[in-house]
């Protein structure tokens, strides 16, 4: 039995905490707020990839369909299907043609592109099909593991890069799982702030849509009646060097309404060119600003990453879906 600290309780935390309680260790969390999942993991799009949203990366594409299963596997008391849930390609501006994405998408599963349908208005788009993705209920996946981790974290307890090398000479293992912000990495990333927009559905049927490939919106279930759109095109804020920069400008823009409003009405334009129907079928519900750590690449790849110091553990995320890849990696590295 080692004894291990985890710093960090969103889903990378979370999780590999659970595995390694379940390999027989002590474990104890360590998370700067008063509650887990307040990080990128309770402000995301919850998206369960199958790799449809990158034709243009197959090391991405495969990773998704393989970490799909995996999640639904171990999660799949967590997810939520999507009856009807639409990629579209764009008629204008997309970087690949309706044909180039149904090949490069063709691996993932089997599809008939005759027999999708829709019951809403798409307009400007060359064609369209329906998938099986699916998305994480994050608020079912935030109860879960306060009960498995009850009296395994210790609250407001915001680690300092002197605090971790204290931790490291007290535990076995220190495992950093804190997205890029405590510890340095040896690979140039950065930080960004994001800012996207939930929405009331006004009739209960689900149903997800995604414009693609390029700088296009996706609108998709958050939580009961609640969806969120992200737009590719304004999502991203601004670029920092640390996450402390990043963390700063989003709380500034909080209170910045006319710039909230702005950012909504640039997203909303964008979308009624191609769902025409979108204000009659959505209320505005409010902004989420979100954080997001990123190594520099030019590709969509969302690999995980995991680099040692001694007996601390730096784990850079990918996706949700990524955390198992995590998961093997530092189990492999720990010998457990
Ligand atoms: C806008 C957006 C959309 C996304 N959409 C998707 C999607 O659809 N599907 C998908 O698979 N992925 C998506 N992602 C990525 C996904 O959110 C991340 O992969 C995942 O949440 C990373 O989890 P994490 O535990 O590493 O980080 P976090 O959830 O950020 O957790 C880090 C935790 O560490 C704590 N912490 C930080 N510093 C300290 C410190 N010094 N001391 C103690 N605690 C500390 C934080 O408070 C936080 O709780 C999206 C991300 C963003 C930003």
């Amino acid at each position: 039995m080692k004894q291990i600290a985890v710093i960090g309780a969103g889903w990378y935390g979370c999780h590999i905490s659970k595995k390694l309680l379940d390999l027989g260790n002590k474990v104890t969390v360590f998370e700067r707020q008063s509650a887990i999942f307040l990080g990128a993991s309770g402000c995301n799009q919850n998206r369960l990839h199958l790799g449809y949203h990158y034709p243009r990366c197959e090391i991405t594409r495969s990773q998704s369909l393989k970490g799909f299963k995996r999640f639904k596997k171990e999660y799949d008391f967590l997810c939520e299907k999507i009856p009807e849930n639409i990629y579209a390609i764009s008629s204008i501006r997309s970087k690949l043609s309706f044909d180039e994405y149904l090949q490069s998408v063709s691996e993932l599963a089997p599809l008939d592109k005759d027999q999708a349908n829709k019951s809403m208005i798409i307009k400007n788009i060359e064609n369209f099909i329906n998938v099986d993705e699916e998305y994480i209920n994050f608020e079912k996946a935030k109860k879960y593991f306060y009960k498995v981790l009850n009296n395994h974290i210790v609250f407001n307890s915001k680690m300092t890069k002197e605090s971790v090398l204290q931790l490291t000479k007290e535990y076995d293992y220190v495992i950093d799982c804190t997205w890029g912000e405590l510890s340095d990495f040896s690979f140039p990333r950065h930080y960004e702030s994001n800012l996207f927009h939930l929405y009331k559905k006004k009739n209960n049927s689900k149903f997800a849509l995604t414009i693609m490939d390029g700088y296009f919106f996706s609108i998709f279930p958050w939580q009961k009646e609640i969806y969120s759109l992200t737009n590719v095109k304004n999502i991203v804020l601004k670029k920092f060097k640390s996450f402390d920069e990043s963390l700063k400008y989003n709380q500034r823009l909080r209170s910045d309404l006319s710039f909230i409003k702005e950012h909504r009405l640039a997203c909303e334009k964008q979308v009624v060119r191609f769902y025409p129907d979108f204000h009659k079928h959505f209320n505005y519900f409010e902004p989420r600003f979100s954080n997001k750590t990123k190594f520099e690449n030019s590709d969509d790849s969302r690999y995980v990453i995991i680099e040692r110091d001694g007996n601390l553990i730096k784990v850079f995320s990918g996706k949700i879906d990524t955390v198992f890849d995590a998961e093997d990696k530092i189990i492999t590295e720990l010998n457990l």
